[in-house]
């Protein structure tokens, strides 16, 4: 492909919507081009390089044994009915009528089309198992679309669904994906971490994220080193020791005008923050509950949520929780409290604590939970961070930032129950199938390869996903011989299936190097009568500063060499 005949403007500037590197680099490249908040059009380099993705998850794919199709974006909103997440998918799901005023929405994912789809082809356990995966463009209504590619409202999954005979035929399935998972971001050359997920409205028992690690990443890690466990934020646990807290006195009430947060009350009272018992009401459901956790540490929503088995959880308005405590905002506390009272683990035994009296502008001191308060259960209840204790080997944990590439879950019977997805067995029973799904972010991992792979140039490609493999500057277009040149090692690149991109502008060989770089294809050529005159063309990796004077007859064999070896570094 020719540069002057390309649909492709690199700019200088960055753009100014761009936040994060990748975007940036995306943008500069001319790789994409912005339409609207969360809407991005590919341009011809950015399409080749999503293609090489694409082309890359379909070959793993196929490779584990699941079978391509293609399900419609737009689905009847009576599938959501049934399986119950019309109600759950809330605003995210773009929702639409045609013209006989049934309700549809545009497909965020596909759990019901596929179960759908199966409960009615699949009827013999004979025919078990079965994985599909489609390629698709999905549709979320994010609340805040941003980084480009990373949290689009429309961008392209891969998404597959296994359908096996028991939950132990349904594991074999889901360690097929996860290794395919494993070799489809080793070969786009990123370095990606599976770590265990929350299950969020999905459903299911069990998932994990793969994660690239980057500091713009959206998702916290919790990660310990010395053991290898690794947990995505929402999930993470922790080990706790158990408390010693010696037996206090009883309680008593201390005036405390306007101290409503737990940094007014360190302030009031002069002691650690996690001396305190917080105290939060929630609606659950729309039924209060409070959860109580130590003074420094934060309830985790998606655990309180998943204990509770509910579909909604929210902090509780400030009537509600006049209502329940009797007090405005900011004195509750679990004594005399007529609700359920769930509390973190490590508050089992905690005595000697102060917390709100449910009174406005009055806390209580000497609080022993066992003794003062009815507690339903403690349990885990708070987001686990750095500096927080392994639950495998009780090792001080990390915190990273991550980018969620790909997601494997484990969803049992969820949607085979709703929608009637059953076989017979070899005994002849009509039982449900056992289900997985497995999502991977297409353009958002195009994304992340940037974001994990460039430096103060531009992008740095790895082999298997740049848009060109060569970039070949042809640096005097005027010169005869020298396009001549050009267009006889461009016809022999090809010939040995080596994609070349060749820049014939008319423009400085500086701005042509910027581009290069800019654009970050692994291989420069650059072929210019000052060069000629010396030996031959100059042959360089983007990863390199240093470059090789190459006789023109023996480019081809150099270069074919160096994609070699830069194909084999990716794949061993
Ligand atoms: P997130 O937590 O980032 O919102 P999710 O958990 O809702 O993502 P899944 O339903 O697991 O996403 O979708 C599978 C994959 O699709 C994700 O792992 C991610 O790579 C990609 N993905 C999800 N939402 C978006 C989006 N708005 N833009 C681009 N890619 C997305
Ligand atoms: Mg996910």
């Amino acid at each position: 492909m020719r540069w002057t005949r390309t649909l492709i403007a690199t700019l200088r500037d960055d753009p100014q919507e761009a936040e994060i590197v990748s975007h940036k680099l995306m943008v500069r490249a001319g790789l994409i081009r912005r339409l609207a908040g969360g809407l991005y059009t590919f341009m011809p380099l950015g399409l080749r390089a999503l293609q090489k993705v694409s082309q890359i998850v379909r070959e793993e794919m196929d490779r584990a044994g699941a079978q391509e199709i293609l399900m419609p974006a737009l689905q009847p909103a009576e599938l959501w009915e049934r399986s119950g997440r019309l109600a759950t998918m809330g605003p995210g799901m773009f929702r639409l009528k045609d013209r006989a005023e049934r309700l549809m929405a545009l497909g965020p994912t596909h759990e019901e089309v596929v179960t759908q789809l199966i409960a009615g082809e699949i009827n013999s356990y004979r025919q078990l198992p079965c994985t599909v995966y489609q390629i698709q463009t999905k549709f979320r209504d994010e609340i805040r679309p941003r980084f480009g590619l990373m949290r689009a409202k429309e961008f392209i999954m891969k998404d597959a669904y296994s359908f096996d005979t028991s939950l132990e035929a349904a594991d074999v399935s889901y360690q097929a994906m996860y290794e395919a998972y494993v070799r489809i971001f080793n070969r786009c050359g990123l370095s990606a971490r599976p770590v265990e997920a929350d299950t969020g409205d999905i459903g299911g028992k069990w998932s994990h994220e793969f994660m690239v690690l980057a500091d713009s990443g959206e998702d916290g890690i919790v990660d310990c080193p010395a053991c290898g466990y690794a947990a995505n934020q929402e999930r993470a646990e922790r080990a706790v020791a158990a408390l010693a807290d010696a037996a206090c006195p009883p309680v008593a009430e201390v005036a405390t005008p306007n101290a409503r947060t737990i940094d007014d009350l360190v302030a009031h009272f002069q002691c650690g923050a996690e001396r305190f018992i917080k105290t939060l009401v929630y609606l659950v459901d729309g039924k209060p509950v409070a959860a109580l956790v130590p003074g420094n540490r934060d309830l985790n929503e998606h655990k309180f949520k998943r204990l509770l088995n509910a579909k909604k959880v929210e902090l509780a308005d400030e009537a509600t929780i006049l209502k329940v405590t009797g007090a405005p905002v900011g004195f509750a506390g679990p004594v005399g409290l007529a609700i359920p009272v769930y509390a973190d683990q490590s508050l089992k035994g905690a005595s000697d604590r102060t917390t709100g009296a449910n009174r406005a502008d009055t806390h209580i001191v000497h609080v022993d939970l066992a003794r003062d308060a009815t507690v339903t259960a403690f349990e885990d209840l708070v987001i686990v961070g750095a500096d927080d204790t392994c639950p495998h080997c009780g090792k001080v944990m990390q915190l990273k930032r991550g980018i969620e590439v790909g997601h494997v879950f484990k969803l049992g019977t969820k949607y085979t129950e709703s929608f009637e997805a059953k076989y017979l067995s070899d005994k002849g029973q009509s039982e449900l199938m056992v289900m997985g799904c497995y999502g991977i972010g297409v353009t958002r991992t195009l994304q992340a390869i940037i974001e994990q792979s460039h430096d103060a140039d531009g992008i740095i490609w790895p082999v298997s996903v740049a848009p060109f493999t060569v970039s070949l500057l042809l640096l005097d277009p005027k010169d005869p011989a020298v396009s001549a040149v050009v267009d006889t090692l461009e016809k022999a690149l090809q010939a040995r299936g080596i994609d070349v991109f060749v820049d014939d502008r008319e423009e400085r060989p500086g701005v042509k190097f910027k581009d290069a770089d800019l654009i970050g294809c692994p291989i420069r050529v650059v072929a210019g009568a000052k060069g000629l005159a010396k030996g031959g063309v100059e042959v360089k990796l983007r990863t390199s500063k240093a470059f090789d004077l190459v006789p023109v007859e023996d480019a081809v064999t150099a270069i074919s060499k160096l994609v070699e070896d830069l194909t084999a570094a990716l794949n061993r």
